[in-house]
Parts: structure tokens; C-alpha cells; sequence
């Protein structure tokens, strides 16, 4: 399958790969951020492809029909090396020495290991990246710095996050979402305004000072939200059960906690991913990327000329220090100093 195959879906994406690839500016590492298994493994095959087809099209598509096309295709391209969790912990290993498959050590032996086909490009997959253990990043990192010759690699995860700040930084991230998130709940939208606010601020610490608390407040309060979301529900069935047996009424008081925990727990999943996806698509506006183009254009002002007032350097610090915030609040940390954080350092590029 070629790159064209997915312009459709993800025009933007495909037009830039591709211009990229004519330009010979692609990079050696790619992180492909994806929502679907299916898809991923679909791209990054074209991907791999456009990287290493022997005849390709003017546009930098690969040709779709030359041997190393064919080969990569049915993944039996002798240049092609993959990796992915096999054991049931999921976790992807470092491994006791290079012969043990399946693990880092092996895989690296592999894809460093002299090529056996002349002028070849050689493909490195892993596939669910994020399964990749501390260990396991740390070794590869070494691949990252010192990639073998005329080498791609290509990471796949569904959570990006998980993965080393350092791994990050050294690849070229591809955005394949398909499933837009639609932020319903109101109070999770307010992060979208104070987001705005941080971005059309200049330098000013107060501005930062405020933003940090008001997203700490949000914050704060999701528990008590999440209590009142619920509750909505469940006051009518507690309403009803009334005349129930004291070991029933108690059952129902345990199912009450699990729902409000639950939605607690949606609601903060749901916050973060706004944070992260508000920055990520502030960062296309800033590109030039039409407001009817990107996820969620309404979390966007309407105003075209406000858009176009998006300063790209600031939308691309905030995109990775979202990135870092997100990574930091996986970790049971101070939830206030990390926000603090994050709109200092957008604010001022600490
Ligand atoms: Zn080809």
C-alpha cells in the first residue's frame, strides 16, 4: 500500500511526508502515535516503503510494485527487522545476551549487524514502543544516537507518553489519530480557555501564575465533579432501594464508590488528553493548518486573524511541555508544582 492510499484520512500528514521525503529532510526516527493497531501496522509498512522502494515516484511515494515494495509488503524484505512484546508481562526486555529473541540485545544485534544487500535501506519496527521497559529504552537510545547506515526506524505506540523524554526528542512524531475525542463536560472544557489564555499571553509571570491555578483548581475539584456526575444517577436509585435489606443497601453504597472513582478517573483521562490535544492542534494552526482542519476547531476563538496571531515557537513549547506534564502526572507526584511547571515553562521556555 502507498502513502497516497492514506491521504484521505490524513491529508496533512501524507502531503508533508511526502514533501519531506522529495526534499530529503525525513527523518531517521519516526514515533507513530496511533489509536488503532490495524492502522499503524497498515502505515508504517507504506512508510517503510516510501523509505526504502528502489524506484520511486516523482511525488516520493514509493513505487508499490518494485521487489523491495513486494518484499515489504508480505514482510519478508531481509532488510526489514522487527520487534515486539511477546512475553505475558507485555513488556518488551533488554535481555541476558544477543540471542535470546524477541528481547532489545537481539533486536539491535540484528539491525546493526553489516547489511547483506547492497545500497538496501534498512527497517527497524517496534511495535507497542511503550512496552519497551527503562531498560530496554535506555539501550535503544544507543540505536537513536548512533543509527547503522542508510537506517529507519520506527516506533509505534498508542501511548507515547510512557516512553523517555530523551527517546522523544530524537524522533519525528506522527500524529495518526482516528478517533476524535470529543470533550464534552463542561468543566473539562474550561482547560481549553485557560490554555488559550496562556498561549496569547507575553511573558508575563501573573498570567502564567493564574493559569497554573486555575487548571490546579480544575484539578482539585475533579473528584467533587466526578461526585456530582454520578450522582445524577444514582440519587434515583438510592431513592428506590429505600426499603432494601441492610446487606443490599450496602452492596449498592460499594457500587456507588466504584461508579464515582470510575468517572473520576474518565474525567482526569479526559483532562489530560485535552491538555495534550489542545497543544498539539494550537501547533497546526500555527503551521498554517486551516481551523476546519484540525480535531476540535471548537476549542478554537473563530476569529481567523486571532488564529494567525498563534506564535508557532511558543504552540511548539507548549506541545512538549504538555508531553512532559502529562509523563510527569502519570508518576504520583505534586500535582500543583507540576502545573506550576508546565505554564511557567511554556511561558517563559524554561
Ligand atoms: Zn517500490
Amino acid at each position: 500500500m502507498q502513502l497516497r492510499h492514506f491521504q484521505n484520512e490524513f491529508p496533512y500528514l501524507v502531503k508533508a511526508l511526502l514533501s519531506a521525503k522529495k526534499a530529503g529532510r525525513l527523518s531517521h526516527s519516526f514515533l507513530i502515535h496511533n489509536d488503532d493497531g490495524k492502522l499503524a501496522d497498515d502505515f508504517s509498512i507504506s512508510l517503510a516503503q516510501a523509505l526504502a522502494c528502489t524506484n520511486p515516484l516523482p511525488d516520493g511515494d514509493s513505487c508499490g510494485n518494485c521487489v523491495v515494495c513486494k518484499q515489504l509488503e508480505h514482510r519478508t524484505y531481509s532488510e526489514l527487522f522487527t520487534l515486539a512484546p511477546v512475553s505475558k508481562s507485555r513488556q518488551i526486555v533488554i535481555g541476558v545476551d544477543d540471542t535470546i529473541p524477541d528481547t532489545m540485545r537481539w533486536f539491535r544485534s540484528l539491525f546493526h549487524m553489516k547489511s547483506s544487500m547492497a545500497g538496501g535501506i534498512k527497517i527497524g519496527i517496534i511495535y507497542d514502543a511503550d512496552c519497551m521497559n527503562d531498560e530496554s529504552q535506555n539501550c535503544f537510545l544507543k540505536t537513536l544516537e548512533e543509527p547503522p547506515p542508510s537506517s529507519h526506524v520506527l516506533l509505534v505506540t498508542a501511548n507515547p507518553f510512557t516512553l523517555l523524554p530523551t527517546i522523544r526528542s530524537r524522533c519525528q512524531s506522527i500524529l495518526l489519530l482516528r478517533n476524535k475525542t470529543s470533550y464534552e463536560d463542561e468543566k473539562i472544557r474550561g482547560i481549553a480557555g485557560i490554555m488559550w489564555e496562556l498561549m496569547s499571553s507575553s511573558n508575563k509571570i501573573s498570567t502564567a501564575e493564574e493559569c497554573a491555578f486555575a487548571m490546579i483548581s480544575i484539578s482539585d475539584n475533579l473528584e467533587k465533579f466526578a461526585e456530582e456526575k454520578a450522582d445524577v444517577k444514582w440519587d434515583r436509585i438510592f431513592e428506590d432501594s429505600k426499603y432494601l435489606e441492610p446487606p443490599a443497601k450496602k452492596r449498592l453504597e460499594k457500587q456507588h464508590e466504584a461508579a464515582i472513582s470510575a468517572e473520576y478517573l474518565k474525567m482526569r483521562d479526559s483532562m489530560l488528553s485535552l491538555i495534550h490535544s489542545w497543544s498539539a492542534q494550537a501547533y497546526m494552526l500555527s503551521c498554517g493548518i486551516p481551523r476546519d482542519s484540525i480535531a476540535n476547531p471548537e476549542l478554537f476563538p473563530r476569529d481567523l486573524n486571532v488564529i494567525s496571531s498563534i506564535d508557532p515557537e511558543k504552540a511548539y513549547r507548549m506541545m512538549r511541555k504538555s508531553e512532559d506534564l502529562l509523563q510527569i502526572l502519570n508518576w504520583n507526584v505534586d500535582t500543583d508544582l507540576a502545573f506550576r511547571e508546565f505554564c511557567m515553562g511554556v511561558e517563559f521556555g524554561k
